[in-house]
């Protein structure tokens, strides 16, 4: 059974004080962080808890189930897409949704534009970078940044907010939180050499789950997106 909103509510709080550690260790302030609730598999009562708690977006990694969770949910919140995201979906995509993080290549930059321009309107993106080099994760190399943000920019129903990563998977357990580590830190040198060199500022940095959020804030995150920690385990 789905967790209460009682139950719910325990759990956003705990996670908001964690936030709010990481944010007091890092010298930043508590807003400078958004929590995304990423409300995958769950039923549409977790976008209403988000809501209903106060947060303003939600996260979903399949299109097709955002689409079908959205038109469920009666509360009033934005939807972002966090998962991969294919070509032919993207015109789906960029119709249903208020930003889409995983945004890997050129030709998704075209598609997703393309949409864009059809649901009349300009469509917030991240690069999804794939920092922690994992070969198991999806996302741009970093070599490739520079060409995707060129072809994102000059898109006129495309706003680029800046860049999103997943921190890698290890073999060895015991080596998760530096290799966290290193991807959250070579994610933001990436955006500051980005920014300078194509002078837009690209503000967001989507870094961080339920299990690395201290870390990413650390290193500067804007918005973590957590899961588990607010909803249970999947
Ligand atoms: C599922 C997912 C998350 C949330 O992960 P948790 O560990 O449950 O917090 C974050 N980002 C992406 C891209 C995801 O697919």
């Amino acid at each position: 059974m789905f967790l209460s909103f009682e139950e719910f509510h325990a759990r956003a709080e705990a996670v908001r004080l964690q936030i709010a550690a990481a944010c007091a260790q890092a010298g930043r302030g508590p807003g400078e962080v958004q929590l995304l609730a990423v409300t995958k598999t769950h039923p549409a009562a977790a976008a209403e808890y988000a809501a209903r708690y106060g947060l303003n977006a939600v996260g979903e990694n399949r299109v097709q189930e955002g689409v079908e969770k959205r038109a469920q949910c009666t509360a009033s919140i934005r939807w972002e897409l966090i998962g991969h995201l294919q070509s032919n979906k993207a015109k789906l995509a960029a119709q249903h949704f208020d930003r889409v993080q995983s945004v890997d290549s050129v030709k998704l930059i075209n598609h997703l534009d393309r949409g864009a321009a059809e649901a009349g309107k300009v469509l917030p993106i991240l690069l999804q970078i794939n920092a922690g080099r994992d070969p198991a994760k999806f996302g741009a190399e970093i070599e490739e940044a520079p060409a995707l943000l060129e072809a994102a920019l000059a898109k006129p129903n495309l706003r680029v907010d800046g860049l999103m990563t997943i921190a890698p998977l290890t073999a060895v357990p015991e080596e998760m939180r530096a290799a966290a580590q290193r991807t959250f830190a070579a994610l933001r040198e990436l955006r500051d050499e980005l920014a300078t060199r194509f002078g837009v500022p690209l503000k967001e940095l989507s870094m961080g789950m339920s299990g690395d959020m201290a870390d990413a804030i650390a290193a500067g995150s804007t918005c973590v997106r957590v899961g588990t920690a607010l909803f249970g385990s999947r």
